[in-house]
């Protein structure tokens, strides 16, 4: 089938890459010029595991093409996919902006049948406004289907490609006909498609992540409980996880949840209940309590320096909102970092994938390491913001060397604490006793 993505971002690009590894002929649409002319010559544009190598080989396939040119693309696809930015507004609703601008120069492009498929997270009521505005430019047939995505980045080729299921929101038979001939490599092995009415298949997009978001903000509760009453979270987290109602998956307290999903769609949740005048209760507590999740390692930090951070040189390990990724939206590392550089701290940072879009906002803000020991060199103490894997068995030998003084704030529970115990570290978790 010949397919259309418009949108070339963390979605948009694993979505069109998958369905050309699929056998599709896929255009890849974006609005972004020097985007385009990098994926021309081969160059991904973000960091994901396992994609460049699926990428260059259906480039290579002639499989999947670049333009910016969305009229072009359009004429030669029967499946038009959107995955468009859906940020967060001033109020915190979804802003569909993108979506329905695109919405309206399909509607002055099409010349003849077409499926629009909208991968966007979106509100209930988004298909039929995007059904309205194509429907207001022309009188050719066409469907919208509601496809939302799952996956996750850092896995998202491995999630595109093996998905634990597909969700289709449409009530067009000759369109679920064709969404199911799309996903028949999948289904085929097993991976149920379900197909709903639209709006249900929008709102479990969000109902699906903001479970996600309450499951970790809970278990953040938790283990803030914890060092109150000196229980250690790692327990409590094996113990409850053996549930198999409950499972061990997103039960790891942190410094809270950051990236392009989480935040903003349990916002979009909140802004939706409230135009239907419902106040989405538990969701409401779950954004307070991450915001102050966030943040929370920076009082411990400036309570062990007496209320004093001016001219504390503090390394940070990880600045992307959580490990193989180099996606910073959101990310805890920068609510740390602007509050850590208002109190007077000087900032070294180490994150060898995120480190580029950081300074793109940042610049010389903060200084940046060429690896993770170089980022310890004098410094008063470490801050462990993201989960990257290298991070987990460090010298400590080696750390200590070079830092000045010997204290570890750990926002991932990076290490067991037994792994601390026989060092000279004083080192603190989250939900688990302090060391030293
Ligand atoms: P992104 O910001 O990475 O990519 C969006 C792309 O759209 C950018 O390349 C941008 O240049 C392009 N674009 C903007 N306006 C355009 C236009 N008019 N025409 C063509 N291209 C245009 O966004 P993303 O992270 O891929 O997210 C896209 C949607 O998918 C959002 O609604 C998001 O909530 C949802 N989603 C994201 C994830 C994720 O992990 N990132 C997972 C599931 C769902």
């Amino acid at each position: 089938m010949n397919i259309t993505i418009v949108g070339t971002g963390y979605v948009g690009l694993v979505t069109g890459t998958t369905l050309a590894e699929l056998g599709n002929t896929v255009y890849c649409v974006d609005i972004d010029s020097k985007k385009v002319d990098q994926m021309k010559l081969g160059i991904v544009p973000i960091y994901e595991p396992g994609l460049e190598e699926m990428f260059l080989r259906n480039i290579q396939a002639q499989r999947l093409f670049f333009t910016t040119n969305l009229k072009e693309a359009l004429d030669q696809s029967e499946v038009i996919y959107l995955a468009l930015p859906t940020p967060p507004g001033e109020d915190g609703s979804a802003d569909l902006s993108y979506v329905l601008s695109v919405a309206t120069q399909i509607g002055e492009m099409l010349t003849d049948y077409k499926i629009i498929v909208n991968k966007s997270t979106v509100p209930v009521g988004t298909a039929n406004k995007v059904r309205q505005t194509i429907a207001a430019k022309t009188n050719i047939e066409f469907d919208v289907v509601s496809n939302p995505e799952f996956l996750r980045e850092g896995f998202a080729v491995e999630d595109s490609m093996n998905p634990a299921r597909v969700i289709v929101g449409s009530e067009s038979e000759k369109a679920q006909e064709i969404m199911a001939k799309i996903y028949q490599p999948f289904t085929n092995t097993g991976t149920p498609i379900i197909f709903m009415d639209e709006k249900s298949s929008e709102l479990t997009k969000y109902a699906a992540n903001s479970f996600l978001a309450v499951k970790i903000t809970f278990m953040n509760e938790i283990a803030n409980y914890c060092e109150k009453v000196g229980a250690d979270v790692d327990k409590v987290r094996l113990g409850m996880g053996s549930d198999d109602r409950i499972g061990h998956r997103f039960l790891f307290p942190g410094i809270g949840y950051g990236g392009s999903c989480f935040p903003k769609d349990v916002k979009a949740l909140i802004r939706s209940g409230k135009q239907e005048g419902f106040d989405f209760q538990i969701l409401e507590a779950t954004e307070d309590v991450n915001q102050a999740q966030k943040i929370i390692l920076v009082s411990e930090i400036e309570n062990y320096f007496r209320g004093d951070l001016k001219g504390k040189k503090i390394a940070l390990w990880g600045l992307a909102f959580k490990a193989n990724t180099d996606d910073i939206r959101e990310a805890s590392s920068l609510d740390n970092i602007k509050l850590l550089l208002e109190k007077g701290a000087t900032i070294t940072a180490y994150d060898a994938i995120a480190e580029e879009n950081v300074r793109k906002i940042l610049g010389d803000e903060i200084s940046y390491a060429p690896d993770m020991y170089s980022a310890l060199q004098d410094a008063d103490c470490l801050l462990i913001a993201t989960e990257w894997s290298e991070f987990k068995n460090p010298n400590f030998d080696l750390m200590a060397a070079r830092m000045k003084q010997k204290v570890i704030f750990d926002g991932r529970n990076m290490f067991a604490l037994e792994q601390v115990e026989n060092t000279d570290f004083r080192y603190k978790s989250i939900g688990r006793r302090t060391i030293g």
